[in-house]
């Protein structure tokens, strides 16, 4: 059965790369209300994907906003293992447009690169996990395992419905195993799996003192200015030396990792302080005293003072008392910190630090949950002997930076493991001018996941 998908995915290759155009060339913006029919018509076209090879109880689902594609096969029997395959069909607008060498929704090839948006990120991606499917059941009728498709429109809106979905289809979607191939490989012949997240703690903190700003002579000396206090209290979140947070009780509830993890991590070549000077231009690296730079990169919370705004910033001078200053905070979550009891933390530690000369407002942006999946769970390691035999190595295995809001959904939820394998490039550009899909990663991704497939099945 998988020599014969193999072959068919070999031979199949030029319908590949026609799939992957016709999908590429809709504009499926998922922000934007004017690209309302052309959600529609992505959702569309995958259904019909799904249904031309053959997959059952395609449906293409309403949400709260933008519907999603379902399908399934479970031919293979109630023991056998169960794959959901997790994809996005919408993409990031492609603004600024001018700075594309080539229009954004008029794919074109370059050598060996698709130029698109959404071609790596996710359209190109998703789809060479459906060409495995394809593969196996245009030659043999049949999967190695049962597949479960889920294919959303939100994903790049942070999937305000997703969380909703799962939940009131929790039956419909259970499953062994959650396959989600949506980031970049290391390099083209090193794959990359990441086998966890940080999350995110967005705020928003406002420090008010006069109703308008004032003379900074004629009231100086007797009323707070709001700047000076935000600069004093945002100096006291964070230890300057050590990069402690300060905040009682942020580290209570993060989990300490094992030293075969911490092996793990720190042998990661790909992860060196001169890597990390030449990609960022810093005279030196900083971070928190007593972990490595993989660890701090990986396993350790962070705070960041994004932005300061209020009173005078124009050119030259004007002396002025702001009204009022704010300052936007981010801070990276490790399991098992909380966004929203991280918030809950600062804003008591701020209060406890005010001054009765002014008043405070803390808001909370947003955030999403860390997520960590076990690594040596058997639906990871069967990933590793995918990759070891198309590309001849096992993947590195990291935790990522960026969240995917939808992985703590989908790991609460429906309580199965989330196997990452990405297949992107580091330089796809994704979310910016000129994405890109390199279609060596295309057509060997589809080969990994038909090996992939036939592993899970020897397992179960
Ligand atoms: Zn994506």
């Amino acid at each position: 059965m998988k020599d014969a998908a193999l072959g068919y995915a070999q031979a199949q290759q030029a319908q590949a790369l026609d799939d992957l155009l016709a999908l590429v060339a809709i504009p499926s913006v998922s922000t934007s209300p004017a690209h309302q029919p052309d959600m529609a018509r992505a959702a569309q076209w995958v259904a019909d994907y799904c249904q031309r090879i053959g997959l059952h109880n395609v449906a293409v689902m309403p949400t709260a906003l933008h519907p999603l594609v379902y399908a399934e096969w479970l031919e293979a029997g109630d023991d056998a293992f169960t794959l959901l395959l997790y994809g996005h069909y919408d993409v990031q607008p492609a603004d600024p447009i001018e700075k594309w060498h080539t229009l954004p929704f008029e794919p074109t090839l370059k050598g060996e690169n698709l130029f698109a948006r959404g071609a790596s990120d996710d359209k190109g991606q998703f789809l060479a996990v459906l060409k495995a499917v394809e593969a196996y059941l245009q030659t043999s009728g049949r999967l190695p395992i049962n597949v479960k498709v889920f294919i959303e429109g939100e994903e790049e809106i942070s999937s305000p419905s997703m969380g909703e979905f799962i939940k009131q289809h929790q039956t419909q979607l259970a499953c062994d195993a959650i396959l989600i191939c949506d980031h970049p490989m290391l390099a083209a012949d090193t794959p990359m799996m990441y086998y966890g997240v940080r999350g995110n703690c967005y705020m928003q903190i406002t420090v008010r003192g006069p109703g308008q700003d004032l003379h900074s002579g004629l009231y100086g000396g007797a009323v707070d200015n709001p700047m000076n206090v935000l600069a004093r209290l945002l100096a006291q979140i964070q230890d300057g030396i050590t990069h402690r947070i300060l905040i009682p009780g942020f580290y209570d509830r993060i989990c300490d990792i094992d030293d075969e993890e911490k092996a793990l991590l720190n042998d990661n070549l790909f992860v060196s302080a001169d890597i990390l000077k030449m990609q960022t231009g810093v005279p030196a690296e900083a971070g928190e005293t007593g972990y490595t730079l993989a660890e701090r990169l990986a396993v350790r919370p962070t705070f960041e003072v994004c932005g300061i705004g209020g009173g005078f910033t124009g050119e030259g001078k004007k002396t002025v008392i702001p009204a009022e200053a704010f300052a936007k905070l981010s801070m990276r979550l490790v399991p098992d910190q909380d966004p929203r009891e991280i918030a809950d933390l600062t804003q008591l530690y701020l209060s406890s630090r005010l001054p009765s000369t002014v008043t405070m407002e803390v808001e909370y942006l947003g955030g999403s949950h860390p997520v960590v999946v076990d690594y040596r769970h058997p639906a990871v390691q069967a990933a590793h002997q995918a990759y070891q035999q198309v590309y001849g190595k096992p993947a590195v295995l990291m935790r990522g930076g960026g969240s995917l809001p939808l992985m703590w959904d989908f790991q609460q939820i429906l309580r199965a493991p989330i196997v990452m394998m990405g297949m992107g490039l580091p330089d796809d550009n994704l979310h910016s001018p000129n994405e890109k899909f390199f279609l060596p990663n295309y057509y060997r991704g589809t080969e990994t996941i038909i090996h992939y497939f036939d592993l899970l099945a020897a397992q179960a």
